[in-house]
């Protein structure tokens, strides 16, 4: 059966944390989009990890991990990454990287710091990971396939073309210094050598997989508010997030998807710029940072503190939809217990009117929350194994944001570790 773990807004919702866990009853554990520029922190047996590139099944002996062909594929980041956790104890993981997944370069990572650089105040607020112009260059097609790195004619041809363009951009927009080829190319035969213990046909091992039954999952990388087509454009990432891409970027057939499970969060949290309609400011915001997630709302690639909000029920509501969700898991329940009240956004004003659907950006930009107010359960609720120990409170709160999203909420996180969390029989 093949399952997908998506987000339901903005990233950040604890994917990792639950992939991790699903990744016990898997077989097979795909990465399907994005690439090293978000990143899931886990905490297991072996420490506290941040896994950028590397799908969460790493830390299990009997999974196999792919990188698939929807992935910007940074090869020095992902020999480093698996460098990294093996030498933290971790099992060296079986790994196999889709010959059809295109290799994020050296340049594009220059290009993403030139264009953030040159836009000034105006720039996305990127993660400077050469996302956006890799995937840029793949849709343009000029990008770079691993499986053309073992043909070095094609190799070289194609790197003399690539230069030429690029640093007419480089020299006439930027003022930058230019690529030289000979550097490029002898880059690119290091990295053929990297790559070619993990490079293979993915998808044909995955047709294989399903075929004889084996349970596979789909990991997705921040949430549905980041997609290109559906979130909140252009402050988007430039990969689709959407579980219907996972069968595209796995390279397996859209009806074998049986489960979505999407992740959200107690409460919101951004990174970067776009809009944010139930965010808060001050005091208010920093307590929730400070307590929130596991040490606090900080980017796990960049540090950088996370723009903080209440739980917003139009963006949640709208991002499971979009992904097609078929369950819920609430995560970072916990984190709530300080709180008298707790304020839910369950509309948006736009120009004097409540809206309950979640619009384009340009309107979204004129919204203004409209909260309910719910009571809290002041109290500590890591530990509770059985959903109905939860305090009432909290359990209202839950059902409050079950009927809200019109998925059954199936899993409720209480904790950053593995074994925290509450299963529901409620599907
Ligand atoms: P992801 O990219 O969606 O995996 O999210 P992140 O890993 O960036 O952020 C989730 C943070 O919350 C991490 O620090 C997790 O360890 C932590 N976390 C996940 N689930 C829970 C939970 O139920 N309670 C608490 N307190 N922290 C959690």
């Amino acid at each position: 059966m093949v399952r997908a773990i998506v987000g339901a807004c903005w990233g950040d919702e604890g994917k990792g944390k639950i992939t991790d866990m699903l990744g016990e009853t898997s077989d097979i554990i795909v990465r399907f989009q994005g690439g090293s520029n978000a990143g899931h922190t886990i905490i297991n047996d072996y420490g506290k990890f941040a896994l950028h590139l590397l799908p969460s099944g790493v830390f299990y002996n009997h999974t196999t991990s792919i990188i698939g062909n929807g992935v910007a594929l940074n090869i020095p980041y992902l020999v480093k990454e698996v460098n990294d956790i093996v030498s933290k104890g971790v099992p060296k993981p079986k790994i196999l990287v889709s010959n059809r997944a295109q290799i994020l370069m050296p340049y594009h990572i220059l290009f993403d710091e030139y264009e953030e650089e040159r836009l000034g105040k105006k720039s996305f607020g990127s993660t400077k990971s050469g996302i956006a112009p890799f995937y840029s260059d793949k849709y343009a097609k000029i990008g770079f396939q691993v499986s053309e790195l073992f043909d070095d004619d094609v190799l070289k041809e194609k790197v003399e073309r690539i230069c030429e363009m690029k640093n007419v951009l480089l020299e006439h927009m930027y003022h930058k210094p230019k690529i030289d080829p000979q550097e490029l190319l002898a880059t690119l035969r290091e990295y053929r050598d990297m790559v070619e213990p993990y490079a293979c046909d993915t998808s044909a091992f995955l047709h294989q997989a399903i075929k004889e039954g084996k349970n596979i999952l789909l990991e997705g990388q921040l949430g549905s508010l980041k997609d290109p087509d559906f979130g909140i454009y252009p402050m988007v990432t430039s990969s689709s997030t959407l579980a219907a891409y996972g069968a595209i970027g796995a390279g397996i057939p859209p009806y074998e998807i049986k489960e979505i499970i999407t992740v959200v969060k107690a409460y919101s949290s951004a990174v970067g710029a776009g809009e944010f309609v139930s965010e808060i400011f001050g005091d208010e915001a920093d307590e929730l940072r400070r307590r929130g997630g596991d040490g606090g709302e900080f980017g796990a690639t960049t540090g950088r503190p996370r723009r903080m909000g209440w739980f917003d029920c139009v963006a949640s509501r709208y991002g499971c939809k979009i992904q097609g969700a078929t369950q819920v898991a609430l995560t970072v329940l916990d984190v709530l217990g300080y709180l008298d009240e707790i304020p839910v956004c369950v509309g948006y004003e736009i120009n004097g009117k409540v809206r309950k659907d979640f619009p384009t950006t340009v309107e979204l930009a004129k919204a203004k929350p409209v909260y309910e107010v719910l009571p809290g359960w002041k109290s500590e609720i890591r530990g509770i194994k059985k959903y109905e120990d939860l305090p009432e409170n909290c359990r209202k709160y839950i059902e409050f944001i079950e009927k809200e999203l019109e998925v059954p909420v199936t899993m409720v996180s209480n904790g950053p570790e593995r074994h925290e969390i509450i299963y529901r029989n409620n599907k």
